[in-house]
C-alpha cells in the first residue's frame, strides 16, 4: 500500500496495521451477514470508539485522537475493505458529523456536543438533502425562523446516513428561501428534542448495515446557542465539510475496490477452465492488470487530496478528482472481479456482489459524479494554467 513516492510515517504505517488488523478479524468475518441482515453494526461501532476512531482527526483536548486527514484516508480504505457499511458509518460521523464542529463550532460548542462524539459515547449524522433538494442543496426549504432566544425548524431532510441511529444531527436549514444559499443556517442538535423524529427508513441496494432514513422536523425548538457560526453561514459550512468527506468517500471506493480485486484474486487461483486457473489465462490477467492500475492511480489522487487538506492548503478540486476517479475506478473494478468470478459472481456466497452493490453509492452521495464534473470543470476553466 506504500505508493514508494509518498512515504507513510511510522505512526501511520503502525495505525493502518492495527486498523487492517482489527478489521479484518473483527469486521470482514461479519461483512456478509451485516450486509444480508441489514443490521446496523453496534458492536463495532462501540469497538471503534474504544480505539479512537470515532474522532480520529479531532484534537485530544475534546476527546478525539489528533490525527492527520491522510491517517482518516488510509484507515477508511481499511475499513471499507472489509465492510463498506461500517466504512459509511465511520466516514459520515467523523467527516459530515465531527468535521463542521472541528471547524467552526466555538470552543464551548466544541465540549458539549464534539467532545462526546469524539469520545465514541455519541454518533453523528449530517442533514443537508431532503425529498426536493440533493444536488442543488442551495434549494432546500427546511426553514427556521427565529423567535426571540431560539429557532423554530420545520421540514423534512432525506437520505440521512446514520439518521435512525445518531443522538446528534448537524441541521441546515434555511432562514428564507427567496435567498437561495445565503439564507441557510448551520445547526447541532440533539436527536431527542421535541418535534424532531425518524421519518422513512430506506431499504438499499448497498451499504445495507448503515442505516439511512428521513429525519422530520416539526415545530422544533433550537437554543441560538445550538447554531455553527452565523446565520447564513450554513452554505459555506456545508459545502467545505463536503470537501473533506468526498476524501473519506473516495477512500471508501478504495476500500471496497481493493477487497473485490482480492476477492478475484483467490476466485482466479483456484477456478480451473480448461486445464488450468483462470489466472493462467492472459484474457482473465488482462482485467488485474487494469483494475490494480486503475486502483493505484484512484489511491494516488486520494492520497493528494488527504495531503493538500493536511497542509491547509485549497483542496476542492483534488477532493472532486479523487472521488471522481476513485468510484468510477471502484465501478470498473467491482464489475471485473464479479465477471472474473463467473456465474459464482452473481450469487451470495462470494462477496463479489456485495462488493459490486456496495461501490455504487460512492458515485452518488456527497456530490454526484456529474457534481464532481462540475466542480473539477469549473476550477478548469478558471485556472490560468492545467
Ligand atoms: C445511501 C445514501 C446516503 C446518503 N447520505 C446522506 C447524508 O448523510 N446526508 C445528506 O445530506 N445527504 C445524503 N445523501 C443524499 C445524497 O447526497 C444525494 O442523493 C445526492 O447528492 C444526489 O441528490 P439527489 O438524490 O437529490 O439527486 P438529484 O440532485 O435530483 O440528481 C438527479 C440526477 O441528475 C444529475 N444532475 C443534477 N444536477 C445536474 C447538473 N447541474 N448537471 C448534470 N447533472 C445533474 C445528478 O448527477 C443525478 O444523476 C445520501 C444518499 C444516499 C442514496
Amino acid at each position: 500500500m506504500d505508493l514508494g513516492i509518498i512515504q507513510l510515517s511510522e505512526e501511520q504505517k503502525m495505525i493502518v496495521e492495527q486498523v487492517r488488523e482489527f478489521a479484518q478479524k473483527e469486521i470482514a468475518p461479519k461483512a456478509a451477514e451485516i450486509d444480508h441482515e441489514g443490521r446496523f453494526p453496534k458492536e463495532i461501532i462501540e469497538q471503534m470508539g474504544q480505539m479512537g476512531l470515532m474522532g480520529i482527526n479531532i484534537e485530544s483536548e475534546f476527546g478525539g485522537s489528533e490525527l492527520d486527514y491522510l491517517t482518516y484516508a488510509l484507515v477508511g480504505e481499511e475499513l471499507n475493505a472489509a465492510c463498506a457499511s461500517t466504512g459509511v458509518i465511520f466516514s459520515a460521523h467523523n467527516s459530515l458529523a465531527c468535521g463542521p464542529l472541528k471547524k467552526w463550532a466555538s470552543k464551548e460548542q466544541k465540549m458539549q456536543w464534539l467532545a462526546p462524539m469524539a469520545r465514541g459515547e455519541k454518533l453523528g449524522a449530517f442533514a443537508l438533502s431532503e425529498p426536493g433538494s440533493g444536488s442543488d442543496a442551495g434549494a432546500l426549504i427546511c426553514t427556521c425562523k427565529k423567535e426571540g432566544d431560539h429557532y423554530v425548524v420545520n421540514g423534512t431532510k432525506n437520505w440521512i446516513t446514520n439518521g435512525p441511529e445518531s443522538d446528534t444531527v448537524i441541521l441546515f436549514a434555511t432562514m428564507d428561501t427567496a435567498l437561495k444559499h445565503k439564507g441557510v443556517c448551520a445547526f447541532v442538535v440533539d436527536k431527542k428534542t421535541p418535534g424532531l423524529s425518524v421519518g422513512k427508513v430506506e431499504h438499499k441496494l448497498g451499504i445495507r448495515g448503515s442505516g439511512t432514513s428521513q429525519l422530520v422536523f416539526e415545530n422544533v425548538k433550537l437554543p441560538v446557542a445550538q447554531m455553527i457560526g452565523k446565520e447564513g453561514d450554513g452554505f459555506k459550512i456545508a459545502m467545505s465539510t463536503l470537501d473533506g468527506g468526498r476524501v473519506g468517500i473516495a477512500a471508501q471506493a478504495l476500500g471496497i475496490a481493493r477487497a473485490a480485486i482480492e476477492a478475484a484474486k483467490s476466485f482466479a487461483q483456484e477456478r480451473e477452465t480448461f486445464g488450468k486457473p483462470i489466472a493462467q489465462h492472459q484474457g482473465i490477467q488482462f482485467f488485474f492488470a487494469d483494475m490494480a492500475t486503475r486502483l493505484e492511480a484512484a489511491r494516488l489522487l486520494v492520497w493528494r487530496a488527504a495531503i493538500l487538506q493536511d497542509r491547509g492548503l485549497p483542496f476542492t478540486k483534488e477532493a472532486a478528482m479523487a472521488k471522481l476517479f476513485a468510484s468510477e475506478a471502484a465501478n470498473y473494478i467491482c464489475d471485473k472481479a464479479l465477471q472474473i468470478h463467473g456465474g459464482f459472481g452473481y450469487a451470495n456466497e462470494y462477496p463479489a456482489e456485495r462488493h459490486f452493490r456496495d461501490q455504487r453509492i460512492t458515485e452518488i452521495y456527497e456530490g454526484t459524479s456529474e457534481i464532481q464534473r462540475i466542480v473539477i470543470a469549473s476550477s478548469v476553466l478558471k485556472a490560468t494554467q492545467i
